[in-house]
C-alpha cells in the first residue's frame, strides 16, 4: 500500500481540480474564438462608405451594395 500523507492528498486533490477547470476554461475559449470566426468569416466592411456587408460569393473583390465600389477581402474588426 501506497503511503500518503494529508497534505500530498489535499494537495493531488487541488492539483487535479484546477487542472480540470483550466482545461474547460482553455476549451469553452478555443470554442468561443472558432465559432466568432465563423460568423465575421464573410463580413467585410467597405473602405468608401463604411457600409458593413455579407459577402458569400468566394469573389476576390466585393462589390459594395450601397455604393458599389470593388473592396479587398480583409476580416473586419470586431469590438
Ligand atoms: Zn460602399
Amino acid at each position: 500500500m501506497i503511503r500518503v500523507s494529508l497534505t500530498v492528498l489535499i494537495f493531488i486533490y487541488l492539483f487535479l481540480f484546477l487542472a480540470a477547470i483550466f482545461g474547460q476554461w482553455l476549451w469553452n475559449d478555443l470554442r468561443r474564438k472558432r465559432r466568432e470566426n465563423r460568423a465575421v468569416r464573410h463580413r467585410l466592411r467597405c473602405t468608401i462608405c463604411s457600409c458593413e456587408f455579407q459577402d458569400d460569393t468566394g469573389e476576390l473583390l466585393p462589390r459594395c451594395p450601397r455604393c458599389g465600389s470593388l473592396n479587398e477581402r480583409f476580416r473586419a474588426s470586431t469590438l
